[in-house]
């Protein structure tokens, strides 16, 4: 028992060779939200709160794939979207297709507290988000140099991809930014589990690159990218239309349900079950253990418990039961 959270900052074909210009910005902004959740969980907070601050830094940070930082549409837009659940209540919202909103996913948590309705998209969550007077801006504020590269980079070897990869073969880095763009940007999330047991997910993303507008992926469709009930709280990255498929969170949750596999077991089982390469996930359990898992080269994440264990890393040295070590910190 205890309190626990754990992030994730986006899983894919991270390389080992990301320089460390790439590398460190992401690891420190997860430091400090892991510190910043830890310390709020210490002083009591509820772990909805919690997963919806943290997510929050990590949307603020540019450097990652949802808020400002989100990467771009083949329009050149930034179509938005969040998720959180709260799994003593089963309550759940989620939002989609924003442009304007900074944070996303105080407008899904809007949309779970003050409507209704679970989910609202484009035109309807933009209204709905002037109403409640939520934090708005230009949607150019959203857009970065760094993501209009990508979008150029994808358009041009033609493919929808998770976040940026590797210049294509052949093709140069571009010589107008000479930065090497290997690195990788990526969704976040948050679990947490309180010192009252509760426990909350919030995920939010930007989606991915060089995506048809109106695409949505799994982040907000509660059960693929985002879900958490009496016994666990996951909160997913990847390839969302392989999370949708294999309706990955839940299927954690389903798995310590309906089999009483412990929370690492059912998590593994579910990424092992996804094909290679598209799909992490950050989980906690009710007892307040921790996970994180992935089936790509490496996901930024990090993880704190109240008895006293934290990590933070991005490849993962898989054992045979795919656990997580972190290393290159
Ligand atoms: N899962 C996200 C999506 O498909 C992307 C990511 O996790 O980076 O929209």
């Amino acid at each position: 028992m205890g309190w626990a959270l754990a992030l994730h900052g986006g899983a894919g074909d991270i390389p080992r060779s990301l320089p460390p210009e790439r590398r460190e910005p992401r690891l420190a902004t997860l430091r400090r939200c892991l510190d910043l959740g830890a310390a709020a969980l210490r002083d009591g907070r509820p772990a909805l709160d919690v997963a919806e601050l943290v997510v929050r830094e990590l949307e603020n940070c540019p450097h990652f794939n949802a808020g400002r930082g989100s990467v771009l549409t083949t329009d050149g837009t930034v179509e938005m979207e969040a998720c959180v659940m709260e799994g003593g209540t089963l309550r759940c919202g989620a939002v989609s297709g924003l442009s304007t909103v900074v944070n996303a996913v105080s407008l899904a948590r809007l949309v779970m507290e003050k409507t209704p309705h679970i989910y609202l998209a484009f035109d309807g969550a933009e209204a709905f988000a002037r109403e409640q007077g939520v934090e708005t801006k230009d949607p150019s504020h959203f857009i970065t140099e760094d993501n209009i590269e990508r979008l150029r980079q994808a358009k041009e070897a033609n493919r929808v991809q998770i976040d940026y990869t590797q210049p294509m073969k052949g093709q140069e880095a571009p010589k107008e930014t000479q930065a090497p763009m290997d690195d990788k940007t990526g969704t976040v999330g948050c679990v947490a589990v309180d010192t009252a047991g509760n426990l909350a997910t919030a995920t939010s993303t930007g989606g991915l690159v060089n995506k048809m507008s109106g695409r949505i992926g799994d982040t907000p469709v509660v059960g693929a990218g985002t879900y958490a009930n009496a016994l666990c709280a996951v909160s997913a990255t990847g390839k969302g239309e392989e999370i949708i498929r294999h309706t990955v969170a839940r299927d954690v949750a389903a798995l310590m349900e309906h089999r009483d596999l412990p929370l690492r077991d059912a998590a593994a089982r579910v990424v092992a079950g996804a094909p290679r390469g598209t799909v992490g996930l950050v989980a906690v359990s009710a007892d307040g253990e921790v996970c994180m898992v992935h089936n790509t080269t490496g996901m930024f994440r990090a993880c704190a418990t109240e008895a006293g264990h934290a990590e933070v890393g991005i490849w993962t040295d898989a054992d045979a039961n795919g656990e997580s070590v972190s290393v290159g910190l």
